[in-house]
């Protein structure tokens, strides 16, 4: 008999590649999502598959699922920071009463549970690069405390549900991961760049530019959140790739990649954006014998293929 898995925000852009990979692995999926931003373009392929089913519900309210789940994978909630920051109740909903629901599910139905957090626990980060056992610097009252303070709550109840109840938990602090299906308007700086060099439009650097970022292809994502949820290990591992690029440096990079001719300009940095990021994955490398694959020139091929093949439609739509 199939294990039966249950992936919320589905249509979102990680959810659906972990929809692809449970499918691919022989799992019979059950994808959740309110579609507050993902798209069910992401997930249409799998929509005649037997092994697979669609309930448009948010998470938030009471979750019911008949039958089996043996496992949860919570990856419901808004992950941009424009996103987070127009809806930014709905965020901390998610990462609360949505999570909260999410443990209640998965103890009623004796299943494994696996949180999407994030590196924003660890705020604009003093210690660097970020290894598990740093607490973080975030600002609770700040902007983004909407969606770092949702996940660091999340974070907790997971522990508690643990502990309290012996819930079979697992915590994947997820670094920057960039992919096919990402929203092109969702603000994130890789579509952010790439859809400004397909329109012919300046790339748009925040401040001076040496912010740093670490970004992870999505397929080394997605690998490293399957062992972990197969492990055995209950507390937070850091999920990315280490390797480390200030912003002016890979807009540089995305010119050079898309052919464009575009200038680079500078805007306000946004309050609170970290400084510097990159994941100590020392854990991730032993714990789950994981370590990215895919070069940074590689994936970032991989995803201009897929932007470059929009629609114009979707090229030009803007949502904001
Ligand atoms: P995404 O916006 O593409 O996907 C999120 C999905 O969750 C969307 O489909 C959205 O409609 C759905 N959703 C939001 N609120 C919901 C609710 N109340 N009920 C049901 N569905 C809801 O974002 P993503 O990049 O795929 O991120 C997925 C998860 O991974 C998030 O929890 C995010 O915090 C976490 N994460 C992602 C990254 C990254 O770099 N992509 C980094 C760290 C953490
Ligand atoms: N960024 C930028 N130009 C953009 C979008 C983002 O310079 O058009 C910067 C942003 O200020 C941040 C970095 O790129 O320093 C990564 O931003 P993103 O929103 O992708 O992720 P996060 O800040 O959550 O790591």
């Amino acid at each position: 008999m199939k294990k039966r898995v249950l992936i919320t925000g589905a249509s979102g852009f990680l959810g659906s590649h972990l929809c692809d990979k449970f499918i691919s692995e022989g799992y019979e999926v059950i994808g959740m999502d309110n579609l507050i931003t993902g798209d069910l373009k992401n997930i249409e392929h799998l929509f005649k598959n037997e092994f697979f089913e669609f309930y448009h519900h948010d998470v938030t309210k009471f979750v019911h699922i008949p039958g089996k789940v043996d496992y949860i994978l919570h990856f419901a909630s808004p992950a941009s920071p424009i996103d987070y920051l127009k809806i930014p109740i709905q965020t901390l909903k998610v990462g609360s009463l949505g999570t909260h629901n999410l443990l209640g599910l998965a103890r009623e139905k004796n299943s494994r549970i696996l949180i999407a957090s994030t590196s924003e626990v660890y705020g604009d980060p003093l210690v660097h690069p970020q290894t598990e056992e740093y607490y973080g610097n975030v600002n609770t009252i700040g902007p983004r405390g909407v969606y770092d303070e949702a996940k660091r709550f999340q974070e907790s109840i997971t522990m508690a549900y643990h502990r309290f109840h012996g819930v079979e938990t697992r915590i994947a602090r997820i670094f920057n991961t960039y992919g096919p299906r990402m929203r092109l308007n969702d603000g994130r700086v890789i579509p952010a760049f790439i859809g400004q060099a397909l329109r012919g439009e300046d790339l748009t650097v925040f401040g001076d530019g040496l912010q740093t970022r670490s970004f992870c292809y999505v397929d080394d994502q997605v690998r490293g959140l399957y062992s972990l949820l197969l492990s055995d290990y209950s507390l937070p591992v850091n999920i990315g790739n280490p390797h480390e690029i200030t912003i002016l440096d890979f807009a540089k990079e995305v010119i050079k990649l898309t052919g464009s001719s575009q200038k680079i300009i500078y805007e306000p940095l946004p309050k609170d954006d970290p400084l510097q990021r990159q994941p100590d994955i020392s854990k991730a490398k032993k714990i789950l014998n994981w370590e990215p694959k895919v070069s940074r020139e590689e994936g970032m091929k991989l995803t201009y293929d897929y932007f470059k093949n929009l629609s114009q439609e979707e090229l030009f739509k803007s949502e904001h």
